[in-house]
């Protein structure tokens, strides 16, 4: 069956037709059937240069040999337990090791659990309700953080969702990205704030990249406050090198949360604290967290097999920069766009400055990244169908594809 037949049959069966709202292209999207590195491989037997890679996590490209061994390897000795697994504390200690300050680790198995647990730890610890997020910071898709929440549909002061209980959005303030200034009157006025959770780099709606000293400044304004700051790394994660954004940029936060990468394309997330803070989820301590799958043995021996491959390649990331760089240079200045990238990360908005927050994304013009995304697939590269998605390089992406990314780049603008 071809994509648009299997559409037509997906929408009768999934609402809109899909699992998830960014996947819903129009007129309909077009189906995979089968990745390899670099390469998707669509129903149609067209082969497509991926520059979404799922959205963040195949660092190392798609179908890698080494973590499919590795999740082999787990398959034959079974895939779930119910019980602790010898893996959960290796693994722990391999993501303490890279986060200084994390002493210990909960191991659920998507970024938005990470992240709601992270919440209620913050909020169970310090007794307070209030939590401040980023506008335009995306933290998975449940009620405290599903306001001004990125690429969704906005309208302001209000929930990105129906059903989303107003009540529970008045107790999620906002700030704008980059604007110390801001987090630090609000927390002035208001004292019953638990924590503060942001991406280091704005991924859902960018990047957008911190200004100089911005998350130093907002750790200096969070502790001055005890107000507990969460660094959401689920994207940044060992993306913009070991050990994310606090390593890069030497900032230090209460809680940390990952996901993406850290399961090398299998369903994870997890929560990272100090030990103090960590010693308070249960059954340690009374915040109450749980989960059928946390910690389950093919995610961990994939995230593991991931992470010892990383330390082994650790000229990647200088490789990946490069990668963005020459994409980059290839485009050159063009009028009307801008041209965003850290490490793998980058995007090319329908601006003529760099967006520094979300009000200036919403600026960028959409329609004709429209137009240009669909060009760029016309070509046989796959960019995330938003002008609000990061686009990402893997490792498995050849100097020959960036050329043609690049080459493509151009064509289209
Ligand atoms: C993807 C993402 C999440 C949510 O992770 P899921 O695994 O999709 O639940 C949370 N925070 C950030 C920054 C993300 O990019």
């Amino acid at each position: 069956m071809d994509s648009r037949a299997l559409f037509h049959k997906a929408l009768e069966l999934l609402p809109g037709g899909v699992s998830s709202p960014v996947r819903a292209i129009r007129p309909y999207p077009f189906y995979t059937v089968r990745a390899k590195g670099s390469k998707l491989h669509t129903a149609e037997g067209k082969e497509l240069i991926d520059c979404c890679m799922a959205y963040g996590p195949l660092l190392l490209g798609h179908n890698h040999p080494e973590i499919r061994t590795a999740i082999q390897e787990q398959l034959h000795d079974g895939w779930l337990y119910g019980t602790p697994i010898p893996k959960e504390i290796e693994f722990a200690a391999m993501l303490v090791a890279d986060h200084p300050g994390m002493g210990m680790v909960r191991f659920v198995s998507t970024g938005a659990e990470a992240t709601m647990a992270a919440i209620r730890l913050a909020r169970g610890y310090t007794g307070r309700r209030g939590l401040v997020k980023a506008e335009g910071g995306f933290h998975g898709a449940h009620d405290a953080v599903l306001i001004r929440a990125g690429s969704g549909a906005t309208t302001m002061g209000v929930p990105d969702s129906a059903g989303v209980l107003p009540e529970v959005a008045a107790l999620t303030y906002q700030v704008p990205f980059n604007d110390a200034e801001a987090l630090s009157s609000l927390l002035e006025k208001k004292q019953d704030i638990a924590a503060f959770i942001v991406e280091p780099v704005m991924g859902n709606i960018g990047p957008i990249l911190p200004s100089r000293n911005y998350l130093e400044e907002i750790r200096g304004i969070t502790k001055e406050h005890d107000v507990l700051l969460i660094l959401d790394e689920v994207i940044t994660g060992y993306r913009i090198g070991i050990g994310g954004a606090q390593a890069l940029f030497g900032i230090r936060p209460d809680l940390t949360t990952l996901g993406k990468i850290i399961g090398g394309g299998l369903p994870i997330g997890a929560l990272l604290g100090r030990k103090e803070i960590m010693q308070m989820v249960a059954p340690a301590g009374p915040v109450y967290q749980a989960g059928t799958f946390n910690g389950n043995p093919l995610s961990l021996a994939a995230g593991i097999a991931t992470l010892k491959w990383i330390k082994r390649h650790k000229d990647i990331y200088a490789r990946l920069d490069e990668g963005t760089r020459s994409i980059a240079d290839e485009i050159g200045p063009e009028k009307g766009c801008s041209f965003v990238r850290i490490g793998s990360m980058f995007k090319l908005f329908f601006r003529d400055e760099p967006p520094r927050n979300y009000a200036e994304a919403k600026e960028c013009d959409t329609a004709r990244f429209a137009q240009f995304w669909q060009r760029m697939l016309d070509l046989g590269v796959f960019l995330p169908p938003s002008q609000f998605e990061t686009n990402f390089l893997s490792v498995a992406h050849s100097d020959v594809d960036i050329d043609r990314i690049g080459a493509a780049y151009t064509a289209c603008i």
